[in-house]
């Protein structure tokens, strides 16, 4: 099959290698229909995330259509049309029992934090991605959902990740009636923590990123303020200007740290190109939100980054609440966002690249070239 191929940071190519076959009769196999790229690929894409070993194949957002289904499978059969999510979890053990299937103790033998992930390195369970024809997808009853006849596939391939994740960086800032919330970045993630800070009752939302087209998009997306922080010279004394001199009620994290380099801002106000270990975000949050306010990070963060004023953090009092999407559980109530009209997620795509193109397509989206924010890959049929 075709399959997005790891060479190295910043080199990725559209190679063959051998179909997916069924490795336990719990797996199936999806033959992909939509993929994207996301902000997470890029870390992998830059090099960031350790063992990541060249031939391993990306995508964790993925879509599909059941091709064959092992003899312990009883709930997928062939032909149906699924979306998986991001995480890959077993269900049943004491992390999945209460929903944190990001945190699954048992897809992931190389870390006792995060469960697997498809297409994330061997960091993160070692499972080839659906940047691909087609994908194996182990435990095939617990993780993919039959997408409803109603919900279109560029909307359903956003549910594996982007609009989830985007929605518990809002539910995690617990954000109250009228609350003043500011997102950082405004990638889909950022985009769609905007979008859902409404729907958890927000009073004012501000988003702030240095990307002129994506800001100019999330304004009149997600009907926000919005902050180019190269116009700022000093991220939190802006954000208490603009909020009676309080700070922000909750601060949302959707960019986290990459060893390409982030812009870090000095106690003078100087902006300066990092290299790595400068949490810039992780900074600007807590010194932007309010005494006893709440940081929200769903930005991830290598294990390059731990410069974390953490001191400050304990000083304010901030609630902080990070983890890995538990992508499962938000999809019945995000349906029923998109069936009623409160959320639109494909108009954020703005790219559609046959998977052959995929070089290209990652340089743009990294590059932020050509006013990309979602990358939709297809595969050849
Ligand atoms: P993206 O790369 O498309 O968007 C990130 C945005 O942040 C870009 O527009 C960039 O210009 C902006 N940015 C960079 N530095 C900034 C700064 N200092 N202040 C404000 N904005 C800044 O990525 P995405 O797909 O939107 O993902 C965002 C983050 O969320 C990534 O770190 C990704 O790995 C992470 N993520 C986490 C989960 C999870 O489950 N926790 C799931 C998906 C993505
Ligand atoms: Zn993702």
């Amino acid at each position: 099959m075709l399959a997005m191929n790891y060479r190295g940071p910043y080199r990725v190519r559209a190679d063959h290698k051998p179909d997916p076959v069924i490795e336990h009769p719990g797996d199936a196999i999806v033959r992909v229909t939509r993929s994207c790229i996301c902000g997470s690929d890029l870390h992998l894409y830059h090099g960031m995330v350790p063992d990541t070993r060249v031939g391993h194949t990306f995508g964790h957002e993925f879509i599909g259509i059941v091709e064959e289904v092992g003899a312990q499978v009883e709930t997928l059969k062939v032909g149906d049309r699924v979306l998986v999510p991001f995480n890959v979890f077993c269900g049943s053990c004491f992390f999945c029992q209460k929903e944190l299937y990001g945190n699954c103790h048992n897809t992931n033998a190389m870390s006792t934090a995060v469960g697997a992930i498809y297409g994330y390195s061997h960091t993160a369970g070692g499972y080839d991605g659906g940047q691909a024809e087609y994908v194996r997808v182990p435990m095939a009853d617990v993780g993919p959902v039959v997408i409803p006849d109603d919900i279109v596939d560029d909307d359903a391939v956003l549910l594996t990740d982007a609009l989830p994740t985007g929605y518990q960086a809002a539910e995690m800032g617990d954000i109250k009636e009228g609350d003043t919330v500011v997102v950082f970045g405004a990638g889909p993630v950022g985009i769609f923590a905007a979008k859902s800070a409404w729907l958890f009752g927000a009073g004012r939302v501000i988003v702030v990123d240095e990307v002129d087209y994506r800001l100019e998009f999330v304004k009149h997306y997600a009907q926000c303020e919005v902050v180019n922080f190269k116009d700022v010279r000093d991220m939190a004394l802006h954000i208490k200007k603009m909020t009676d001199w309080l700070g922000a009620d909750v601060c949302i994290d959707a960019v986290g740290g990459d060893a390409a380099g982030s812009v870090a801002q000095t106690v003078t106000g100087r902006l300066m190109k990092m290299q790595a270990g400068a949490a810039t975000v992780l900074h600007w949050c807590i010194n932007s939100v309010r005494k006893g306010g709440n940081v929200s990070i769903v930005g991830v963060y290598g294990p390059t980054f731990n410069a974390v004023p953490i001191g400050n953090a304990l000083n304010k009092g901030i609630t902080m609440r990070m983890n890995q999407a538990s992508v499962k559980r938000h999809l019945p109530r995000l349906i029923e966002h998109i069936r009623a009209g409160h959320i639109d997620p494909k108009q954020i795509i703005t790219h559609r690249v046959p998977l052959e193109e995929v070089a290209d397509a990652y340089h743009i989206f990294s590059s932020k070239l050509d006013n990309c924010i979602k990358t939709i890959l297809i595969p050849p049929r």
